[in-house]
């Protein structure tokens, strides 16, 4: 391992740690959904919590796992169901540092509707054109719903293919982005815009959407500052900043 390789993951693991009980305290997660980071020195690994509410996560409970589900140091406790959520979009994705995956109710109103989860605020540019919907009975037919196997990870990926959402039908959602602060950030103002975007619907007139193009310039302004509202949500949700 090189020089400072500790560093990196020890602070890795301490920020999953703040993005799970930010995630907690802003109802993003409940008792279920899960947050991950791609491993800092091991790009084909990822790090994660043992099966455990979102808000209990110490970092005694993070696991480090191969994109097999398979831990780095033996460590064989329980993992969540869907691991492979986290495995496949990584696997796929090399630019992704970092994935969430929620049951926001605001979010799966989405899901199950025609209506397509568009960027109805500044703050909710990386939904680009609008979020692409994961239907895991088109492909697998009637099923607990659950992402259990590498084949449904993979197709869940190949349903989020380069956008930063993907819905899943009658399930919730998963944000991703190149670095973890960021992935909470796409995860918290999913579920803003999911709620702005009903309440601006059940006005009754048209709605306006940012453009394409606004939607891209708001989406770089803002993965600039994940810093400022991250300081905030970690003091509110009783961590230490990382
Ligand atoms: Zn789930």
């Amino acid at each position: 391992m090189r020089a400072g390789a500790d560093d990196q993951i020890c602070r890795l693991r301490k920020t999953l740690v703040a993005a799970n009980r930010i995630l907690a305290r802003l109802g993003v997660l409940d008792g279920y959904g899960h947050v991950s980071a791609r491993h800092p020195e091991q790009p084909s690994a990822f790090v994660i919590s043992r099966s455990l509410a979102p808000e209990l996560v110490t970092e005694d409970d993070l696991l480090e796992l191969d994109f097999a589900g398979h831990p780095l140091n033996g460590d064989s406790r329980p993992q969540y169901l869907e691991t492979c959520i986290h495995s496949e979009i990584y696997a796929a994705r090399p630019d992704v540092a970092g994935i969430v995956h929620s049951h926001a109710l605001p979010v799966v109103a989405f899901s199950a509707s025609d209506v397509s989860l568009r960027p109805i605020h500044h703050m909710s540019g990386f939904l680009g054109s609008g979020a692409p919907v994961f239907d895991s009975r088109t492909q697998f037919g009637d099923t607990d719903l659950l992402i259990r196997t590498s084949a449904h990870g993979a197709a869940l990926a190949r349903a989020l293919a380069e956008a930063s959402v993907v819905l899943m039908r009658g399930h919730g959602f998963v944000a991703a982005a190149p670095s973890l602060k960021l992935a909470v950030f796409r995860a918290v103002y999913t579920v803003t815009n999911a709620a702005a975007q009903a309440t601006a619907v059940s006005l009754g007139g048209e709605v306006t959407f940012l453009s394409p193009k606004e939607a891209s310039l708001a989406d770089a302004t803002n993965a600039g500052t994940v810093d400022k509202p991250w300081a905030l949500w970690a003091r509110h949700a009783g961590v230490d900043l990382a």
